[in-house]
């Protein structure tokens, strides 16, 4: 078959109408998460930050990681318009998003997969001598590999000082998705922050959890949301915005 290319990848993506962008980074160790991760510590993740930087420990012969950004879902058929008490983010309207997203993932590999199994050529994707088996560990939002600098490896956007990844066509409404793969995939090319470094989706934060690339998630009424009952009738997105995103 012909070299898997990332652009081939978005073609398929696009013809199941997965709604998503595509980017491919090289598996390695991600040793420059290292010193980030020992001084901000996350909860809901991996507290091993090996497990966070090392795509081996998901997949031992791993060559690439394909990194997909998901629009939010709004068309599914059970989506939630916004209730007039605001208690559910937007995020979580579409229905059970990792799933949902996980699921896509496994769409887009079950074609890739089927594409690679029936041309008869040497697989150009895999290294030479290898076993001719195709792997792929999904993740989504799983608190193991760091998906969203993975994501920013791979072209998918810039990182804000909100924290989250600006996705040149989803905005930060989106979701992360990554599968690690045995297959040898040229990887794309990182894209330029386009933040200004206005600091005004911090101002937004009405608790102050918001600090450079930083969060108190002791502050932060979404993670409180998700993780206390007391404050389970909670919500809170109101630092997913951009004042970039605005003018353009
Ligand atoms: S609102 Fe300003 S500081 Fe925040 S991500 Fe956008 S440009 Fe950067
Ligand atoms: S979700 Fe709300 S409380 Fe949490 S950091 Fe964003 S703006 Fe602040």
């Amino acid at each position: 078959m012909n070299q898997l290319s990332p652009s081939t990848i978005q073609s398929i993506a696009n013809s199941l109408h997965l709604n998503a962008q595509v980017g491919v980074a090289q598996a390695r160790v991600f040793t420059e998460l290292e010193p980030i991760l020992h001084a901000r510590p996350t909860p809901f993740v991996r507290a091993d930050i090996q497990q966070r930087i090392n795509p081996f420990l998901v997949l031992p012969d791993a060559k690439s990681i394909i990194a997909l950004a998901f629009g939010y879902l709004c068309n599914q058929p059970d989506y939630i318009p916004a209730p007039s008490d605001d208690t559910l983010p937007k995020f979580r309207r579409g229905g059970n998003y990792r799933n949902i997203c996980k699921d896509r993932l496994k769409l887009l590999w079950s074609k890739i997969e089927s594409q690679i199994t029936c041309d008869p050529e040497p697989n150009p994707n895999l290294a030479p001598g290898a076993a001719t088996s195709f792997k792929a560990k999904f993740l989504v939002d799983s608190g193991r590999l760091h998906e969203r600098h993975i994501a920013k490896i791979a072209g998918l956007g810039w990182i804000g000082m909100n924290n989250l990844l600006y996705n040149p066509r989803f905005g930060f409404e989106c979701y992360l998705g990554l599968i690690v793969t045995n297959l040898d995939i040229a990887p794309t090319s990182p894209i330029a922050s386009g933040c200004t470094h206005c600091r005004e989706c911090l101002n937004r934060c009405p608790t102050h959890a918001l600090g450079e690339y930083s969060l108190d998630y002791t502050k932060c009424i979404s993670y409180l949301a998700q993780t206390d009952e007391r404050y389970s009738h909670l919500s809170c997105d109101k630092c997913v915005w951009c004042k970039w995103a605005i003018k353009n």
